[in-house]
């Protein structure tokens, strides 16, 4: 580095003229950047300023290093400066988000801004790296791009995949996460519902949360209030009535002449005529 300074030095000396006049401020705040920062680097001919922080954690989330870029040909513009992850830990959701304050390598700077604003101006680049610096270690959940707690995502109950706690669902039923593609949501209530909570339809095959559908009582298939009918599927229905009509009749004969319990076990008939 004292090299790479003498260099800066050399550079400064020989183009006073030409150097920007913030090339100065470089000069004098490399000193107290070094003992800052562990990595300080200066392009010259990109006329940028980098300074590397240590590795950032957040709330148990490890973020890496970040590298915050100075070019100080762009001093007097909006935003002279990019913030980027040496290795970029993003957001489960959204990988351009590398920080919960750091966007497309651009640091929100909340309350910060007009504190980094007159340090650039006022040409002081320590405060500015220093600045830049506390607002990463700094974890505001009102501000940030994503929340820490969903940065490794939600992880769907039914498939595994990862996403984004916005973009995720959860089962009405049990309260497991879901990813947009697992979620069904039950045709009678409306209520999300995973694949454990949910079934289909015998009859019409619709997705139903399981405390929407019934056993149907003869053949116990679960279905749909609209395709029950009196406790009964239409399959069931269909099968029981054709018998039915023919027995009507010899069910009524055989049952008014009962007199006696023996006589109706004897016949068996009874037993399909008693419990109603
Ligand atoms: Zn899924
Ligand atoms: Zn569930
Ligand atoms: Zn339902
Ligand atoms: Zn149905
Ligand atoms: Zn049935």
């Amino acid at each position: 580095m004292n090299a790479l300074r003498a260099t800066v030095r050399d550079h400064h000396r020989s183009n006073i003229d030409e150097a920007p006049p913030s090339l100065r401020f470089v000069m004098d705040d490399l000193t107290a950047l070094e003992t800052e920062f562990n990595e300080v680097e200066v392009d010259l001919r990109k006329k940028q300023l980098s300074v590397t922080t240590d590795s950032i954690e957040l709330e148990g989330v490890s973020l890496g290093q970040f590298v915050i870029r100075l070019n100080w040909s762009h001093l007097g513009e909006n935003r002279p400066y990019e913030v980027e992850a040496v290795e970029p830990n993003p957001a489960a959701g959204d990988s351009s988000v590398t920080h919960p304050h750091v966007h497309g390598n651009a640091l929100c700077e909340g309350d910060g801004k007009f504190a980094i604003r007159s340090a650039l101006e006022a040409g002081r680049l320590l405060d500015f790296f220093l600045l830049v610096r506390q607002i990463l270690e700094t974890y505001n959940p009102s501000s940030a791009y994503v929340r820490i707690k969903d940065w490794e995502g939600v992880s769907c109950v039914d498939c595994g995949c990862t996403t984004d706690r916005d973009e995720s669902s959860s089962c009405e039923r049990c309260e497991s996460d879901l990813c947009s593609d697992c979620v069904s949501n039950c045709s009678d209530c409306g209520r999300s519902s995973c694949s454990e909570c949910r079934s289909v339809c015998h009859g019409c095959d619709a997705d139903y949360c399981r405390r929407c559908l019934n056993d149907c009582d003869a053949c116990g298939d679960a279905f749909c209030g609209e395709c029950l009918t009196d406790g009964q599927c239409d399959n069931c229905r269909e099968t029981l009535e054709e018998p039915d009509e023919t027995l009507e009749p010899e069910v009524a004969k055989a049952a008014a002449p009962v007199t006696t319990d023996a006589e109706v076990h004897a016949d068996g008939v009874g037993e399909v005529g008693l419990p109603a």
